[in-house]
């Protein structure tokens, strides 16, 4: 591991990753669990100012800045594990780094002006500044390439003019990456998307916040709707190395494959959680994790543990800004969507685990549920990532004039080992013309297959084999219930006028 050139005020010395690590972990211990009440913390909306600083003091944001910039050089593998040792006590503060990372510091250093990234830069490492960024619309959320937010160039400045909702750390961010398309002169959008990035210290730039959001949970992070009408100069735009669109999925393929990060710490917290809490309580005479049925549970949640180890060693290693990810999207669709069910799965589990004490909105894991939620939705809705992997595999499929799974997915080299743990479960020739339901479900179980080889890897590098038999076993089981699903032919339709001849009532024989 190379020693990282970054000074940290309160360690005075350039420090090994480990260090950084343990010191930034004992910090938000401290920050969390013994200067304020945590619970308070992570039942009111926003954070103390002292909250914020202590953390920033140790500038964790660092691991996406450049080396060349005063940071520790990008590294994904740090990255990473900072996420995680963040989400280990507070997902939303681990979502707030991860913004501020993979939705802002990371396309900044890919396809920022070189003029413009070194004072930014500086600004997070000395005046611990943050960035966000807004591509959601009221109108256009998971149809965001037909967003009508407009930019136009006048005298060497852009004039970037809409209304953008739900950007994370609206009204808090220092800086903003603003997408928009470019209106020619006869009033038309282009088909392109440009990002640009607004300086919230310039009064020119300054983006206004129209109205802040009551959001269910993660009550750290403040959303609103915004009112965009900025004019940033010619250097604030991002450079794109073929087109913007492609630029785009770039980043949110990055942005997809790095959740893990964010998905490791809370994976283990609610394992811990649900291990201490099953020993401690006892029911009917006998600790908890004593009944079959809880060790069913905790055993699925220690194979999400598993799997998102897999997701991080596989992220670590593919997902640097200098890797082109704009053709990735089966994996990084994949390592989302599955990934963000297995946070929703396990803290569901860990509440059910608590009882009455979990639904308390104190609770670690009735806090879990609210706070994991929307990692379902943002950055792609789970279903139309499902029905995009399908979609993929469908096409390659095509190419190659392959119609059956089992053979297709032999010679894929993120399913091909993994299929050897199905029998014959696999071995269906698959329709070109699928309903959208079906796609989705098919997505669904590829994206656990490509979840399987990727645990498979983990075990040949040496990580306990218990662990990774009993996730495969769990994984496996989970895709044949939902092969089965996919079999089933039938299909149901919404009967939307159903009013009529439904009332339950009207049946009962007194
Ligand atoms: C907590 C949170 C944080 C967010 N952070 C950011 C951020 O930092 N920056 C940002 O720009 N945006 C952010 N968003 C916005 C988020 O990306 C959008 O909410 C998301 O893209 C969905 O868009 P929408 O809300 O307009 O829903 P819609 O587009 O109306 O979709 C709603 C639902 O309809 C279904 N659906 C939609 N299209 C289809 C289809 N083609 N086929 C089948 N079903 C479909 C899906 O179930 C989908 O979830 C955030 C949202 C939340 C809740």
């Amino acid at each position: 591991m190379s020693i990282a050139s970054y000074l940290s005020e309160d360690l005075g010395a350039s420090v090994e990753f480990d260090t950084f690590r343990d010191a930034f972990r004992e910090t938000l211990q401290n920050v969390f669990s013994r200067r304020a009440d945590f619970d308070e913390l992570s039942t009111s909306r926003g954070l103390p100012p002292f909250v914020m600083r202590e953390i920033q003091s140790l500038t964790p944001l660092s691991v996406f800045i450049p080396e060349e910039y005063g940071g520790r050089g990008g590294h994904v593998h740090e990255c990473q594990a900072i996420l995680a040792t963040a989400s280990y006590e507070s997902l939303a503060l681990s979502l707030t780094l991860g913004i501020n990372g993979a939705l802002f510091l990371q396309p900044l250093t890919k396809y920022g002006h070189e003029e413009v990234k070194g004072p930014i830069f500086e600004r997070f490492t000395e005046d611990k500044n943050m960035g966000g960024l807004m591509i959601t619309e009221p109108d256009y959320g998971t149809d965001a390439l037909n967003m009508k937010t407009s930019y136009t160039k006048e005298d060497g400045t852009y004039h970037v003019d809409g209304t953008k909702h739900w950007a994370g750390l609206t009204g808090w961010a220092d800086f903003w990456l603003i997408t928009a398309r470019r209106q020619g002169s006869d009033g038309e959008l282009g088909r392109d998307i440009d990002f640009f990035v607004a300086d919230m210290n310039q009064p020119e730039q300054l983006v206004e916040v129209e109205e802040f959001y009551e959001n269910l949970g993660l009550y750290m992070i403040p959303y609103g709707r915004n009112n965009v009408d900025i004019r940033v100069p010619e250097e604030h735009r991002l450079q794109p190395n073929s087109t913007g669109i492609k630029m785009m999925l770039d980043t949110l393929h990055r942005s997809r494959i790095e959740f893990p990060g964010m998905g490791m710490g809370f994976l283990q917290r609610i394992l811990d959680e649900a291990i201490s809490h099953a020993r401690e309580r006892s029911v009917g005479g006998q600790a908890l994790i004593n009944y079959d049925q809880v060790q069913r549970r905790i055993t699925e949640i220690q194979a999400a543990f598993t799997a998102c180890s897999a997701m991080c060693l596989h992220t670590s290693e593919h997902a640097h800004t200098d890797n082109d990810l704009s053709g990735k999207a089966l994996s990084a669709n994949a390592i989302k969507t599955v990934v963000t069910d297995l946070m929703q799965d396990a803290s569901q589990s860990l509440l059910q685990l608590m009882g009455g004490k979990g639904y308390q909105l104190d609770n670690v894991a009735g806090r879990s549920v609210v706070d994991s939620r929307p990692f379902q939705i943002f950055e792609g809705s789970n279903d139309v990532l499902y029905q995009q992997i399908s979609e993929a595999m469908l096409k390659s499929m095509r190419q190659l004039k392959e119609t059956n799974l089992e053979t297709f997915l032999s010679d894929h080299d993120l399913t091909s080992r993994a299929v050897e743990y199905f029998d014959d479960t696999l071995n269906f020739e698959v329709d070109q013309s699928l309903s959208q339901r079906k796609l989705v479900e098919l997505g669904r179980i590829l994206g656990r297959i490509v979840t399987m080889e990727l645990v498979i890897e983990l075990g040949d590098r040496g990580f306990r084999s218990d662990l990774i038999s009993n996730c495969l076993q769990v994984f496996k089981t989970n895709a044949e219930g939902l092969l089965a699903g996919y079999h089933e032919t039938k299909q149901t339709s919404v009967i939307e006028d159903y009013v009529e001849g439904s009332a339950w009532i009207d049946f009962v024989q007194a």
